[in-house]
């Protein structure tokens, strides 16, 4: 069990000019077994956050509480042994003169004497990531996959009351990520919090209960990845995020709280929104996915510029006459290569007025 409560933290590295304030008054409250995904550009502050919650970096302002208890203030500092977190790595860090097996008792034998019951459970835990098998192997006679998987089942086998996880798929490919991300699910456990730092967003999004989206050293929005898609609060968001396209627009009517109808070079569209805009000029984000080629009738006239294809479908990126400068990022599920240069007439079937604050 753990609730991990984080308020008004603040880290600077360094002195003088050349300081640098890492984070700069984060707040959030992770509840019992949550998983929390920390999403953000490398720099933002996600690895600092997670080392100030295992104990690993001082703060120099603002609390952190791990089940109600102070582990961090400015004025004190309890050691990582005693908050029970374990951490996962990137680099994984095994040991690597000793076997797999002993990689994982190890920790467990910081305060107890090997018995064979400590040995079931390394046991156990070697076997919740399907690598039994493998446990009288050393870390170079291992796989970078397997070698997370070891660093997994080290990080469990203590039972901590959380598990924080620093970009634990960056150094693999594809098809590992997806296989160490089942794994990650099923470690998944009612009395374990989990934090997880990536900034990768498929992957916040895939597993995480709610993402906190970090930029310079602060929250932009912590919200579950359906509102965090659906609805991004600032520009930052909805670009790192969603990929969205964000485009000038002119309200034509509104309709209710939620929804308004926008205008763009003689095109009308709806969109959705957190309370109807107090201007007639709005920034409006639309998903790559949100447009249709308009058969009939109104539409937006965009030139492809460039083509992709995606595996079931064709990306296209490309002006539209209103905009030229602003490439937009479309996603069309299209069976025929659209033309390069050509013309498409497109219908946004989704978009959401970004709050005028943030914009
Ligand atoms: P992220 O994990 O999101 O990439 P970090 O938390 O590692 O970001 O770093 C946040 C900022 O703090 C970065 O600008 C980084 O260069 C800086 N930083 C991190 N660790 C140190 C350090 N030990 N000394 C000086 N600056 C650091
Ligand atoms: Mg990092």
């Amino acid at each position: 069990m753990a609730r991990i409560s984080i308020q008004n933290v603040a880290k600077k590295y360094g002195e003088g000019s050349g300081a640098h304030q890492a984070l700069a008054g984060v707040s959030m409250e992770i509840a019992d077994g949550e998983f929390v995904a920390l999403l953000g550009p490398s720099g933002s502050g996600k690895t600092t956050i997670l080392r100030a919650i295992a104990g690993l970096e001082k703060i120099d302002a603002g609390v952190i509480a791990i089940d109600g208890q102070v582990v961090s203030s400015p004025g004190l500092h309890v050691t990582p042994e005693e908050r029970k977190v374990a951490v996962v790595f990137q680099n994984h860090a095994l040991w690597p003169q000793m076997t797999v097996f002993d990689n994982v008792m190890f920790p467990l034998l910081v305060n107890a004497k090997r018995t064979g019951e400590l040995e079931l459970r390394v046991n156990e835990a070697l076997d919740s990531v399907e690598l039994e098998a493998l446990k009288h192997r050393y870390p170079d006679q291992l796989s970078g996959g397997q070698k997370q998987r070891v660093a997994l089942a080290r990080a469990m086998v203590g039972h901590p009351r959380a598990i924080l996880f620093d970009e634990p798929l960056a150094s693999l490919d594809v098809e590992l990520r997806r296989g160490m991300l089942r794994h990650i699910a099923r470690a998944r456990n009612p009395k374990i919090s989990i934090v997880y730092v990536t900034h990768n967003q498929e992957e916040a999004l895939a597993l995480a209960d709610r993402v906190a989206v970090l930029s310079e050293g602060r929250i932009e929005q912590l919200q579950t990845p359906m509102i965090l898609s659906q609805e991004p609060v600032s520009r930052m968001v909805a670009t790192f995020v969603g990929g969205r396209n964000i485009l000038p627009a002119t309200v034509v009517k509104t309709q209710g709280e939620h929804t308004v109808w926008l205008e763009l070079n003689g095109y009308e569209f709806v969109a959705r929104c957190q309370k109807q805009p107090a201007t007639a000029k709005v920034w409006v984000s639309i998903q790559p996915s949100a447009f249709e080629v308009a058969g009939q009738g109104k539409g937006l006239n965009v030139r492809a510029d460039y083509v992709f294809f995606q595996g079931d479908s064709y990306a296209m990126e490309g002006c539209c006459t209103a905009l030229p400068e602003t490439l937009l990022n479309i996603r069309l599920l299209l069976h025929e290569k659209p033309v390069v240069n050509g013309w498409k007439t497109l219908r946004i079937t989704d978009a959401w007025v970004l709050p005028e604050s943030r914009a």
